[in-house]
């Protein structure tokens, strides 16, 4: 078995193989910090993470690298409005990109950013323009020719002969129909911020920031390369005509494009203002591994439709893996039960054969669900023995190292958000459920198991009172308690 993957470059599913054994040289397109990132990009982000994590299991070390871009167009633009420095806008946004990503169990890559590798890019585009790929412009800036690049199309599968030679677009994004020399870079409009360089005044081009910073972290040719699927055209196809103008040689063996989030159908995303950011969701009340599981719930190359109703399943899920997880911790009777031991290895062989086939998230979450139900019945009926246990929560284990769920620290970040909320001025929005949420966690799983443990010896004593006070202190922070003949069972909210 191996994993398999589809190629955006090959246009098929193809195995996946590292050029150098057991070592993986990945890079991520990472945020703009403009703005909050919204859960529409991090579903890219938790895609590659997942993609990442993956790997990792299957025995490759993986060097993954993120930029961050913290020069561009918007960038420009809202900090001059902003009347602040370049570096001063986009430190708060760089900031929050890296708590929301841990908030969500995202792996850290390694960062790099656009603004501390300018010299290297305008060499870069020194060389370029020495061997003909690119032009300098009367006001100073410089464009890729790409006419000069005959390949140039081959990643979004475009055919672009009939375009003019020489017609120039000079914004970092536009549309896909809209084949024109592009600027690697820009010289400064009055009143625009700028950096000095061997070629003169100006800022670089987004698509030249990624070439250059991947090129230098992981060499000339790498094994991956990943990024939403809007970044297909132009983004990755001029990365592409700039690094193999550059070198000569391949760039990326592998392109890895997760499709988009959606809401009611359309791109979640700034402009349409349909977005919700990490931060806003648990506001709200949601908590982060709900939002985690959600994102990772579609297979990547699906578009996903997010939905209220979607992040409320996505908590069921959750909650019904960590109680059985809670579940495995009774004491059982001693031996084994050759049911659960098969059990949990038909598991483990359905997890690696799902993710294998493209990472397909959906059906691996299907089969640690199979394993629950089968195991929770076996418990009801007295089924599971003591030696079953391990084997069980290996199982369970081996899911978590690539969803991350099972460990609770939600209370932790959602604490984080709702301190921040307060120094931003943003009270109003923290929400009622927020606040009843962080209640029910002050006390840890051993806490309230030492409690019931009072309330059952109360009861025992029949000091009702006493149990009755455990009980309401129990309730008033969120913790459901509930007598059965086999016991008091507890559950959080
Ligand atoms: P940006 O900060 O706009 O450069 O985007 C960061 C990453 O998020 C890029 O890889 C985008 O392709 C990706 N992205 C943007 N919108 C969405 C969306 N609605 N769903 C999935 N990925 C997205
Ligand atoms: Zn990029």
């Amino acid at each position: 078995m191996a994993l398999r993957l589809f190629n955006t470059l090959s246009g098929t599913v193809e195995e996946f193989r590292p050029m150098v054994d057991g070592k993986v040289r990945m890079y991520a397109c990472g945020p703009t910090v403009y703005d909050y990132g919204h859960i529409g990009n991090f579903r890219t982000f938790v895609a590659v993470d997942i993609l990442r994590r993956y790997l990792q299991q299957i025995g490759h070390k993986v060097q993954h690298v993120m930029n961050i871009t913290d020069v561009d167009d918007k960038i420009i633009r809202n900090s001059a409005l902003a009347g602040v420095p370049v570096p001063q806008y986009t430190a708060k946004y760089q900031k929050a990109f890296l708590e929301d990503a841990a908030t969500l169990h995202i792996e850290e890559p390694r960062i790099v950013r656009a603004t501390e590798h300018i010299t290297q890019m305008a060499q870069a585009i020194a060389k370029l323009k020495d061997q003909g790929f690119a032009y300098r412009v009367d006001d100073g800036s410089y464009y890729f020719r790409i006419a000069r690049f005959p390949s140039y199309g081959k990643l979004s599968k475009k055919d672009f002969g009939g375009m003019e030679d020489g017609a120039r677009v000079d914004v970092d994004e536009y549309e896909k129909d809209n084949a024109r020399d592009f600027a690697l870079w820009k010289s400064p409009k009055a009143g625009e911020a700028f950096w000095e360089s061997p070629i003169g005044r100006g800022r670089p081009g987004w698509h030249i920031e990624c070439s250059v910073m991947s090129m230098q972290e992981l060499g000339e040719s790498f094994d991956l390369h990943a990024g939403g699927e809007d970044l297909i055209f132009p983004h990755h196809e001029n990365e592409i005509a700039q690094s193999e103008a550059l070198t000569g040689k391949p760039f990326v063996r592998f392109w890895f494009h997760p499709r988009f989030l959606l809401v009611e159908g359309e791109k979640m995303a700034k402009s349409a203002g349909n977005f919700f950011t990490v931060r806003e969701l648990v506001l709200k009340g949601h908590r982060p591994s709900s939002i985690r599981y959600l994102l990772a719930t579609a297979p990547y190359r699906h578009q996903f439709n997010f939905t209220f109703d979607g992040l409320q399943s996505a908590a069921a899920s959750v909650e019904r893996l960590r109680n059985f997880q809670l579940r495995l911790r009774t004491k059982f009777a001693p031996g084994s039960n050759p049911t659960m031991q098969t059990l949990a290895e038909e598991t483990c062989r359905r997890l690696s054969e799902s993710l294998d086939d493209d990472l397909n998230t959906a059906q691996a979450q299907a089969a640690i669900f199979d394993m629950v139900r089968t195991a929770n019945a076996a418990i009801d009926a007295g089924n599971l023995n003591q030696s079953d246990v391990e084997p069980l929560l290996a199982a369970l284990h081996r899911f978590d190292e690539i969803f991350s769920v099972l460990e609770d620290d939600d209370a932790v970040r959602m604490k984080q958000i709702r301190d921040w909320a307060q120094q931003e001025g943003r009270k109003d929005e923290i929400s009622r459920e927020l606040v009843d949420l962080l209640r029910s966690s002050e006390l840890s799983d051993d806490e309230i198991e030492q409690r019931i443990q009072s309330m059952a010896a109360a009861r025992e004593a029949r000091d009702f009172s006493a149990s009755d006070a455990i009980r309401a202190e129990l309730t008033a922070k969120g913790i459901l308690v509930e007598q059965s003949k086999e016991g008091i069972h507890w559950r959080r909210k």
